[in-house]
């Protein structure tokens, strides 16, 4: 029987092998190699932790697929000095892997405790240039706004305007946008005609919720 660290490590070299076949950015596989998943999640999903699959961290929510996360990063094409926003923090696993491809990241999540949480193993494993905040009243966090780039990891109805004023001109989106069951990852950059829109590919999300999302109470 391998131990769990040695499962872990063949199991991640497997998973890397799997990623690079969709997805290109030396960078963001780099990113994934570093990234220790297993952290981000509850002690008995670990053995899992690089399955090619989403796996549930509790309050309802799941940290998203692998494959899903590495391709919305690479969507971002960041260069390393952007300021981000990334709203629907979850596990904080997908914010570890942008801290270390942008200057900064501030992300907000709606569930208290798992914003709590998140901010713990992300300050344990030395992510200094990453923040996690609950979410407030209003969607993202324009205290510190504008951001350079904006990642949106659960679903919205549309792309919310509330998002868009938070981003500097020019700046990007990347956002699944759909109905509740089934999304499309979209690229929206800010203009000042409006956003310009770019579909990425079929994807499924857990929803955003509350203001300028879906709303609670119809949620499940
Ligand atoms: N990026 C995460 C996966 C997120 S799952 C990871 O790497 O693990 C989507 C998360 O979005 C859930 O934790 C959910 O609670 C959160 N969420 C839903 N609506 C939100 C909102 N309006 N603002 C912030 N977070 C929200």
């Amino acid at each position: 029987m391998p131990t769990l660290i040695e499962h872990l490590s063949r199991s991640k070299t497997a998973l890397l092998a799997e990623l690079a076949q969709d997805v290109s950015d030396r960078q963001v596989l780099e990113a994934i190699a570093n990234v220790p998943r297993e952290r981000f999640l509850p002690q008995e999903l670990r053995p899992y932790a690089y399955e090619n699959r989403p796996l549930r961290i509790g309050h309802g929510q799941t940290i998203s697929q692998p494959l899903i996360v590495a391709i919305m990063t690479q969507a971002l094409a960041l260069r390393g000095g952007e300021k981000l926003l990334e709203v629907g923090t979850g596990s904080g696993y997908q914010a570890a892997l942008l801290s270390q491809l942008a200057a900064e990241v501030v992300s907000v999540e709606r569930v208290p405790e798992l914003a709590e949480q998140a901010g713990h193993v992300l300050a344990e494993l030395g992510y200094a240039n990453v923040s996690v905040h609950a979410a407030g009243e209003t969607l993202g966090w324009p205290d510190e706004a504008p951001y350079d780039a904006i990642i949106v990891t659960a679903a919205a109805p549309r792309v919310p305007q509330e998002l868009m004023e938070q981003l500097v001109m020019g700046g990007q989106m990347v956002i699944p946008v759909g109905s509740r069951d089934l999304q499309e990852l979209v690229r929206a950059v800010r203009s000042p005609e409006g956003p310009a829109l770019t579909n990425l590919g079929p994807c499924r999300f857990v929803p955003l919720l509350g203001p300028g999302a879906w709303s609670p109470a119809t949620a499940h």
